[in-house]
């Protein structure tokens, strides 16, 4: 039986090109192709006239773009955020957003449908877990931010001016935060292939530089993170500084408790040079005491880091509330003693609840 057809975002510009050969074409052709797509932002195979047409029939035949559709959008009323839930092909639907301070463009995108988590504070970890996503639904969502900043040009003529001039007609995705719905390190080999993809330089070309990785703290996964190169920046979702507080918060403490997280974190940094940005969600009466921020202090003494801290996002299945202001300003006066950086994050886009409640900014 045939093969269903190749999602072409799942592609690594190599494989696009290996295919061209085993197709018995020039890899030039696909080389075209592929920047049509990601510096074009054309997949209108019509408009792809500098394709020769046996080629284009043939990669017509066996290659697909899965984009994902717009099930609901919403622009927060400052202006700054959109969120879209886009759809799957399962009718399954998930979380991107477009963010837009100082600036900067960021997409954060999701990793999976649901979470096997289980945070007790988040959107995402109340669902459950339905499935990983695949790594060409990962980069179909940088695709679908890249497009709402293009002004999403498909017709043939657009195309045609975009491809004379790929950069010079809109604002570029330069940030990248993998903070949406799901655990990246939990779909490990699919979210590494996307962020190749999206970090190929004659595609889109994120720099590593600008994209985060936050995890919930899957051990073997930062092991394996520190033993590969892979430049860009790690978040540690942290939330409690002793094992029995962070565990009545983050069941999967459980499985990797506190002390193994942290020998992990330092092999990290170790290994790469590299610091890592510990995320803490800020949660009223519960691990915003100036006590815990001592024990923060002492856990993280040391270390090169600095702690994020995000003020929570009420959630329907958590009753905790949001820290305030001058609270977490002590917070951060008691981190700066151990000199330790920290930022707070800005809660805009919360009348959408933006990034499945957990809107948070990588910010370098
Ligand atoms: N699974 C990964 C990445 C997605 S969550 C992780 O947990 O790190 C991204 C960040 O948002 C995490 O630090 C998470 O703890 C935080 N977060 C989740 N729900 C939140 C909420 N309701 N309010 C504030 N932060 C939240
Ligand atoms: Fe999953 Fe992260 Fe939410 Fe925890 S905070 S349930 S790891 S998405």
């Amino acid at each position: 039986m045939e093969p269903a057809l190749h999602n072409f975002y799942d592609l690594t510009r190599d494989e696009l090109l290996a295919l061209a050969s085993r197709w018995g074409f020039p890899p030039v052709h696909a080389a075209r192709l592929w920047s049509y797509v990601y510096l074009a932002g054309v997949e209108d195979w019509a408009a792809m006239d500098e394709l020769p047409a046996r080629y284009r029939a043939k990669a017509e035949g066996e290659l697909q773009f899965r984009r994902l559709g717009t099930a609901h959008e919403t622009h927060s009323s400052d202006g700054f955020t959109r969120k879209y839930l886009l759809a799957l092909p399962d009718a399954a639907r998930i979380e991107t957003v477009l963010m837009r301070y100082t600036g900067r463009v960021t997409a954060c995108i999701s990793s999976q449908v649901g979470c096997a988590m289980g945070c007790v504070f988040c959107a995402t970890g109340q669902m459950g877990f339905m499935r990983h996503l695949t790594a060409g639904e990962i980069v179909a969502q940088a695709m679908h931010v890249d497009a709402v900043l293009r002004g999403t040009q498909h017709t043939a003529a657009l195309a045609q001016a975009a491809a004379a001039s790929p950069h010079a007609r809109h604002e570029r995705l330069r940030n990248l935060v993998l903070m949406g719905m799901g655990e990246p390190l939990h779909n490990y080999d699919a979210v590494m292939r996307a962020i190749d993809i999206l970090r190929d330089p004659n595609g889109l070309a994120l720099a590593a530089k600008r994209i985060t990785l936050s995890t919930v703290g899957v051990v073997p996964g930062i092991m394996r993170l520190a033993d590969e190169a892979r430049p860009f920046h790690l978040a540690v979702s942290l939330h409690g500084a002793t094992q029995a507080e962070r565990a009545t918060l983050v069941p999967v403490a459980k499985k990797w408790p506190l002390d193994e997280l942290m020998d992990a974190c330092r092999y990290y940094i170790g290994k790469q040079q590299r610091r890592i940005f510990y995320e803490w969600t800020l949660i009223e009466g519960k691990n915003d005491t100036v006590e815990t921020a001592h024990a923060v202090g002492q856990l993280l003494r040391g270390q090169l880091a600095q702690v994020n801290l995000i003020p929570l996002n009420p959630t329907p299945g958590y009753a905790g509330e949001p820290t305030g202001r001058e609270a977490a300003k002590q917070f951060q006066a008691v981190l700066a003693d151990y000199g330790l950086p920290s930022t707070v994050r800005q809660r805009r886009g919360i009348d959408i609840a933006a990034g499945c409640g957990q809107l948070a900014v990588a910010r370098r």
